[in-house]
């Protein structure tokens, strides 16, 4: 089995062992809970870098304090054999004291883009996410890194974090993997009731009202934005906001206490 490290000492002292072998690293970034969305990101890393990492680390710093940081799944034994399945060389998988030690004090802001849509409703969940994924990539020095599209603005997000930190990393954006109902795979959705997840493929459904309604010819933001609203009206799905946004058609609804979001290309 692919060995699972545990400390950022143990972390170095294997990529400095690929580094020296010449060996290209591929890191994909997970929340641990792994499903097949993530195996599709393993799997493009594994195509095209000799080395692939796989980091699981629930992020304490991008959860708010009402929000499920504690209820989040956690399944090392199986993630570490669906890592090992799709190709990665290992697994990096660090307490929170290893990653915030006493007197951690530092974050990574991407102004403006963090207070949109998702981070309108998760305050301070985009400052987490740059900081953490700064901070894996000093650990890592990956040549790649892998990230899905289901996660627009984070996506956006870190490719300007890149950008404007001069950070030496290329980011490669994986496709949305999605159930055969349309539900995009997410390690939430275990957390849906039976009933809870019939219901969920409303919000891609509704998404594909709203670009249905872009491709009529006075088709407005605005009027694509309320045609999403208007489908999610009559399901148990609540609408948090739909936008379009440099491409995309995005959303964000609640289903009973567990978040969903989802976009398509328009
Ligand atoms: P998470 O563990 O939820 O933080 O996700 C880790 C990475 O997997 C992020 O880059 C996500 O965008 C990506 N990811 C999660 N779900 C999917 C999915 N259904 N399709 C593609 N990528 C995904």
């Amino acid at each position: 089995m692919i060995p699972v490290v545990r400390t950022k000492k143990a972390l170095a002292r294997l990529v400095t062992r690929w580094r020296e072998n010449r060996l290209s690293i591929g890191f994909v970034p997970t929340m641990g809970a792994l499903h097949a969305g993530h195996a599709a990101l393993v799997r493009r890393a594994a195509a095209e870098n000799d080395r692939v990492l796989v980091s699981l680390f629930v992020n304490p710093l991008q959860f708010g304090p009402h929000e499920d940081y504690n209820r989040y799944p956690r399944a090392l034994p199986a993630d570490h054999r669906l890592a090992a399945a799709a190709g990665a060389a290992a697994v990096y998988a660090p307490s929170a004291e290893e990653m915030y030690p006493k007197g951690f004090h530092t974050h990574v802001e991407v102004e403006g883009l963090s207070d949109l849509y998702c981070g309108k409703y998760r305050p301070g969940h985009f400052r987490g996410v740059a900081t953490v994924v700064l901070k894996l990539f000093n650990q890592v020095h990956p040549d790649r890194a892998y990230f899905g599209e289901k996660d627009w603005q984070q996506v956006r997000i870190l490719e300007d974090m890149i950008r404007d930190l001069d950070v030496n990393v290329t980011l490669v954006r994986v496709g949305i993997v999605r159930e055969k109902d349309g539900l995009a795979l997410s390690s939430r959705n275990a957390s849906l009731s039976p009933a809870e997840r019939r219901a969920a493929p409303a919000l891609r459904r509704a998404l594909e009202a709203g670009r249905r309604e872009a491709q009529r010819p006075h088709a407005r933001a605005r009027t694509i934005a309320a045609a999403v609203r208007r489908a999610l009206s009559g399901t148990s799905l609540k609408a948090q906001y739909a936008a379009v946004w440099k491409g995309r058609l995005l959303a964000a609804a609640t289903l009973g206490r567990t978040r969903l979001i989802d976009n398509l290309p328009i």
